[in-house]
């Protein structure tokens, strides 16, 4: 059964009696799942004011209270993965095993957090004089706002939580409406590990009309966002012109370097699993293949080939390694992205064309043959694309791949240690991964430059965005 979703305010779940909803569909079959309420302005307020009584309170709270609560859902988040896993499939699409997947590596972040939030630190500063002490507090920034989105809807929410509630802040979380069974269990998680009311609360409505009534309040310290770069940069904007800080988590079109001595075959085979990971539905996808002309037969070969036998269909069937696009309005938006290619000479090795039928399908998709300029080289495609090209100089390559104002992920394949030096230097990227994807883990910083965002969620950086530096002396 596909959970009623609510509002989360004050510990109170409130249903959507008398509210506005909106449908959740089922990207699998275009099935109705279900209403998600939306929050009226009372409830904002609610919400507003719920959070700022309850910092008053949460943020002298001890360190081993937090940490205890945040292995509570760390322990929570693993008994109850299948379940929520298949909701969480049933409305975002993703295959079972990788929804299952992303709440236990979850579980794996509360743990983090619950074992970082001890070690939020000060430090002392030795005076100029011997009656001076000085020394420098680490305190919650106070209520912060957060809205996070569909493609990794249980990941991307539960860190902001973790990160928030560790700190010592309380927070008001929008999720993604078109897929909120995710956020609604992680509500579920914290009120049944113990969180006072308040200190979490969870609403839902219109994205941007949500947005700017809480970075507009005066209650609200510090904005936090997932998503694309154009909307970050309008949050960023608001923020900043009521000086609150943010973290800001965007897009990205992370480009892959297959040098001449990589090894090869291993290379295209891992590339072409992870291309397909969340039907390519992910920030730091490998977006732009950049193969050097030696091996680039012989990578097109395997990559083709791997690409080729995966098997697409609705997550919930055991079998399927790719599920549908989470939106239908994304299906024309790829065959756009392979048109585009096309009319620039570019040839489609395999996929192209939306599978048809019920379901936001859209296969695997190769393209060479593109320019620099094509729209798949220069905008995100979110999306199962991969369009690769050789290239001969190393040199160059670095410049193309630092070409865009993105800059979250990177991949280098070589077996040269020099190699793999310079370009980790050179890459203008907020990760480099060089011979596997080694991203997004709980112990290791996550986030971009450039356009791909401030600020990092993840590694002893974690709680940075959640707090502020207060210096004290004293004679
Ligand atoms: P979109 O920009 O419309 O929405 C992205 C997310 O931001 C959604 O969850 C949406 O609800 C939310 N959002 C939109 N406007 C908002 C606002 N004014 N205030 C608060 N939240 C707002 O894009 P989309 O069509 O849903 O997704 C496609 C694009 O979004 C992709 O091309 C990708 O760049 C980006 N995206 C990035 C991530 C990421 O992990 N960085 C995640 C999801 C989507």
């Amino acid at each position: 059964m596909y959970e009623t979703p609510f509002l989360y305010i004050d510990g109170e779940f409130l249903s959507g009696e008398g509210r506005k909803t909106e449908e959740i569909i089922n990207p699998a079959n275009h099935e109705v799942l279900g209403h998600v309420p939306h929050a009226s302005q009372a409830d904002l307020d609610r919400a507003l004011a719920a959070a700022a009584r309850a910092f008053e309170s949460w943020r002298d709270s001890s360190p081993m209270q937090r940490s205890e609560i945040l292995r509570k859902v760390a322990q929570l988040s693993r008994e109850r993965a299948q379940e929520i896993g298949r909701h969480m499939t049933l409305d975002q699409g993703k295959p079972l095993a990788e929804a299952v997947g992303e709440i236990i590596t979850c579980a794996d972040h509360a743990d983090w957090h619950a074992e970082e939030c001890r070690r939020i630190y000060g430090r002392v500063i030795p005076a100029r004089s011997p009656q001076v002490h000085q020394y420098v507090v680490r305190e919650p920034v106070g209520v912060c706002a957060a809205f996070t989105p569909w493609n990794f809807p249980f990941n991307q929410a539960i860190r902001k939580v973790c990160a928030a509630v560790g700190a010592g802040c309380t927070i008001i979380l929008k999720g993604p409406e078109d897929a909120p069974s995710a956020v609604l269990a992680i509500a579920r998680m914290f009120h049944d590990a113990g969180l006072p009311p308040g200190v979490l609360n969870i609403v839902w409505g219109v994205p941007a009309e949500v947005s700017d009534y809480l970075i507009r309040s005066p209650i609200v310290r510090k904005v936090s966002f997932t998503g694309s770069v154009p909307v970050g940069k309008q949050l960023a904007a608001l923020a900043g012109a009521h000086m609150k800080r943010i973290t800001m988590e965007l897009g990205g079109h992370s480009p892959v370097i297959v040098f001449e001595d990589a090894d090869v075959q291993k290379a295209a085979k891992q590339l072409a699993k992870f291309k397909i990971r969340n039907a390519g539905q992910v920030c730091v996808s490998p977006t732009r293949f950049y193969v050097h002309e030696k091996v680039y037969a012989s990578f097109l070969d395997t990559f083709v080939e791997t690409l080729k036998g995966i098997k697409v269909g609705d997550g919930l069937e055991a079998d399927t390694e790719m599920g549908p696009l989470a939106h239908a309005r994304r299906v024309p938006v790829m065959s756009r992205f392979v048109e585009d290619s096309v009319s620039r000479g570019g040839k489609v090795l395999l996929g192209g064309e939306p599978l048809g039928g019920k379901g936001n399908f859209f296969p695997p998709t190769v393209i060479t043959e593109i320019p620099d300029d094509a729209m798949i080289m220069t905008e995100e495609p979110f999306g199962p694309l991969a369009p690769v090209v050789p290239f001969t100089d190393p040199e160059l390559v670095i410049r193309q791949a630092n070409a865009l104002p993105f800059g979250l992920s990177s991949y280098v394949y070589t077996t040269s240690l020099q190699t793999a030096h310079r370009a980790s230097r050179a890459l203008e990227a907020g990760m480099v991964n060089i011979n596997h994807f080694g991203s997004a883990l709980p112990e290791t910083p996550f986030g971009g430059v450039k356009d791909s965002g401030i600020g990092s969620e993840g590694g002893t950086e974690t709680f940075d965005g959640y707090l502020v530096t207060k210096f004290v002396t004293a004679v």
